[in-house]
């Protein structure tokens, strides 16, 4: 997952909005950041690897000129994590430089290097195949060039790019990933979410269109519908964990979406227990959705946000001088129980996902031996059983899909992470009712309109170079 962001102001700086909307998206992506800003017909960038702060340490934004640029935070999905594959990538196009950032993952990427003749070494993202192809497109014009490439690329796009004062914001044909759009007198913001709208004192005009480019320069902001036959599969994990929770994405506020998957959880796994507690803070919203739903149907377990302490500065970075032992440390870094909250009692947690069900079995362990009288799960998503290929990174783990070893076993679950008394998920209508339940009254959202691959190994943009998968 990545976060894209865009500005054209008419009068200040480009680059103190461009940076405080990375640090604002910052959970898309902590591996590298990078600005580019246009002055005086020049792209200037800056930046570097790790999260925002550290990326441009150095620098300050007040120095960095323009009125208009597009920056990027990486959360690497192909390719290496190198200073190469740094974000916004520098191409050229008849002579002239331009930068591209990238938001998703393609599934053609082998194919598209076969016809280019150019491999790029092992290390070559996904997203410098994009440039290259741009930079030697035969096309007349630039945004012809852009056009003929996306027409060739499969799998999740988001795009951003720079080139002669004009920002290019482009969306894939199935419009995996947010992309949005906001304005302010004058002032143009693209962003992954719109969360970071209010933030630059902009605000959210509407989500650029799956298939639809926007172009955007000082006389304005024109779009065009590229995609012959866009069909929207918006992926329900963006809803489930990763959007910040204050973006309102298709009309849906992604907070409210995540109560709402609480409210049916507690409706479809009603269990008995003393005390709920979300996993913070990926189960914050779901956990007092599940609560109020449990209390107003005549439970009286109580709600403990506090049960679980969860740290913000067990990063990679804080992690890193003791890298031998790190596996076992995280899950105390990052989670304490508080032991006064939950002696003796049955207690259930709430959280988005498991995946590897690594957090889940560490917080488990931890609170039965932190005195828990028993420890029970409800997850507000479904079951985890296949891989992503479009970006959410779970590929990799493949053969790490904890229920998809156990082959959906529930009761293999509940021994697997240290004999739990319950277990239960969220089913896929439920969690997808969530989402247009959170949209009401009006969102161009369906119960067709996702993209559910990991909970039912369909892949609208096919598995492609991951087929063997
Ligand atoms: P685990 O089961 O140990 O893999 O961890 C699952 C938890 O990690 C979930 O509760 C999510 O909050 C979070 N998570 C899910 N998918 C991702 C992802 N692609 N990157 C980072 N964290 C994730």
């Amino acid at each position: 997952m990545c976060g894209l962001v865009g500005v054209l102001n008419q009068e200040h700086l480009a680059a103190p909005d461009i940076y405080v909307a990375l640090m604002a998206m910052q959970h898309r992506g902590k591996e590298s950041a990078r600005i580019v800003t246009a002055s005086q017909g020049k792209l200037m960038p800056c930046g570097g690897m790790g999260e925002v702060a550290q990326a441009f340490s150095t620098l300050s934004m007040e120095a960095v000129p323009g009125t208009m640029g597009i920056g990027h935070v990486r959360y690497s999905t192909t390719g290496e994590s190198s200073p190469e594959n740094i974000q916004p990538l520098k191409g050229s196009f008849r002579g002239h430089d331009f930068y591209l950032a990238h938001n998703g993952n393609l599934v053609n990427t082998k194919a598209l290097k076969a016809v280019l003749g150019w491999d790029g070494g092992s290390e070559a993202s996904d997203t410098r195949v994009i440039v290259e192809m741009i930079a030697v497109s035969r096309a007349a014009a630039f945004e012809e060039a852009l056009l003929e490439t996306a027409a060739k690329l499969r799998g999740a796009f988001n795009l951003i790019l720079l080139f002669e004062n004009r920002i290019y914001a482009l969306r894939d044909p199935f419009g995996f990933h947010p992309f949005q759009l906001g304005a302010s007198s004058g002032n143009y913001v693209v962003a992954s979410e719109s969360h970071v709208f209010g933030l630059l004192g902009a605000n959210l005009i509407r989500d650029i269109k799956n298939g639809e480019m926007l172009v955007i320069d000082q006389r304005g902001c024109e779009n065009y519908q590229w995609a012959r036959e866009p069909q929207l599969k918006f992926d329900i994990f963006e809803y489930i964990y990763f959007c910040h929770p204050g973006s309102t994405v298709h009309n849906a506020n992604v907070g409210q979406a995540r109560i709402w998957m609480g409210r049916f959880l507690a409706q479809e796994q009603p269990v008995e227990a003393d005390v709920v507690m979300p996993v913070p803070d990926s189960g914050n919203f779901a956990a007092s959705g599940y609560h109020r739903q449990r209390v107003e149907d005549g439970s009286k377990m109580r709600y403990e946000p506090y049960g679980l302490l969860r740290s913000h500065f067990a990063g990679r970075t804080f992690i890193e001088p003791v890298k031998e032992r790190r596996k076992d440390y995280l899950p105390w870094l990052k989670h304490t129980p508080q032991s006064e909250v939950i002696r003796g009692q049955r207690v259930l947690l709430v959280d988005d996902s498991i995946v590897r069900g690594k957090t889940s079995r560490a917080i488990s362990k931890m609170l039965l031996a932190a005195g828990a009288r028993e420890v029970s799960w409800v997850v507000s998503s479904p079951m985890y059983l296949y891989p992503d290929f479009y970006g959410i990174d779970t590929y990799r783990e493949r053969d790490e899909l904890i229920a998809k070893q156990l082959n959906g076993d529930i009761a293999a679950l509940k021994r697997n992470h240290g004999n739990l008394t319950h277990l239960g998920y969220l089913s896929l209508a439920a969690t997808i009712q969530a989402v247009l339940k959170a949209a009401e009254p009006t969102t161009d959202l369906t119960k067709e309109s996702f993209y559910t691959g990991p909970f039912t190994g369909d892949y609208p943009a096919g598995r492609g170079d991951f087929d063997n998968n």
